[in-house]
């Protein structure tokens, strides 16, 4: 197996749906993307902050009005016992996915009638896969400034990681590849600094991290809430999360991008405006090396964060 679909596991060739799936046609679904991390040394492998991955789900899912049928802690035994199944050696990604699963033409959400209103069915899917690098870790990445702007919370409720949503991170990501970037960074509707397409980015300036306030279309991170927390506590450095122009990435001392992913990935370039002095900057390289640290399970401190399977 590897696979979690309608309530059993199943091999990954047997978790297929119907054509008519209403989240196949309309995106009405929402997803996560954990890591796991293979721990050599201990021959163990540890999911990365899974139970935050699944309370966002369920955030998610509060807002689009799909229903999970399982707590957070029953995701979590779920994922790990799908993780298990495979008998990874190596670096893994799980996709957790709740999408509608009604089988139905027609856009609503509520099916039944006036005297008997009920929301459409939904299910749970859930499956994982050996993972490398999603971005570039060692050298850093160009990136251009997307002509499409970010969806506003008004539009596609950006703080939930809804699969519909995702149309607008691929027709940047896909422009900028086409033009010869690695990643692009969208701006909001008014023309703020949102994030990259699956990536929440950070600058460093005099000393500081600045990142996009959440109120920002950006969706709230799991990696971001990390740096924040590990820049303050191990390495003294405070982050202001607030507005941010878009010629303050060509002036930032440093530049990266964080997400499950990402990981951590440094920007050496945004259309043509080469970032402090076009290498891995030395806030970003101490960034890197805690982090994998702690996701490999090699920082006592922050064991609580990984899962072993
Ligand atoms: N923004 C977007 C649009 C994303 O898809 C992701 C990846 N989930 C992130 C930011 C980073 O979030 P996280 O650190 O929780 O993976």
């Amino acid at each position: 197996m590897q696979a979690f679909f309608e309530g059993k596991y199943v091999d990954m060739a047997d978790a297929r749906v119907s054509v008519m799936t209403h989240a196949l046609n309309y995106g009405t679904g929402v997803f996560e993307g954990i890591r796991g991390y293979w721990n050599s040394e201990e021959e163990q492998l540890l999911l990365f902050r899974v139970r935050e991955h699944f309370e966002r789900i369920h955030r998610s899912a509060r807002i689009v009005r799909i229903n999970i049928p399982y707590t957070v802690d029953e995701l979590v035994d779920i994922c790990a016992n799908v993780v298990r199944s495979g008998n990874f050696r190596e670096d893994v990604y799980v996709r957790p996915l709740a999408y509608k699963s009604a089988l139905q033409i027609g856009l609503s959400m509520i099916v039944g009638g006036p005297d008997e209103p009920r929301l459409v069915d939904d299910d749970f899917t859930l499956f994982a896969v050996p993972f490398g690098n999603y971005l570039d870790i060692e050298k850093p990445i160009r990136c251009t400034i997307a002509s499409w702007r970010r969806v506003n919370d008004n539009m596609i409720p950006a703080r939930a990681k809804v699969t519909g949503v995702y149309i607008n991170s691929s027709m940047a990501k896909t422009e900028a590849v086409e033009a010869g970037f690695d990643e692009a960074i969208m701006l909001t509707h008014d023309g703020h600094v949102s994030e990259g397409t699956g990536e929440n980015l950070f600058v460093v300036r005099d000393n500081r991290l600045v990142t996009p306030s959440v109120s920002e279309d950006v969706l709230e991170g799991i990696t971001r809430s990390t740096i924040i927390q590990i820049a303050r506590d191990e390495l003294g450095l405070e982050t202001v999360e607030r507005p941010m122009d878009r010629t303050e990435l060509f002036i930032a001392d440093e530049l990266f991008l964080v997400g499950t992913g990402a990981q951590i990935s440094p920007v050496s370039e945004i259309d043509g405006r080469i970032i402090g002095d076009g290498h891995i900057g030395a806030v970003t390289r101490a960034l890197q090396d805690l982090y994998f640290d702690i996701v490999r399970g090699r920082q006592s401190a922050y064991r609580k964060w990984c899962m072993s399977v």
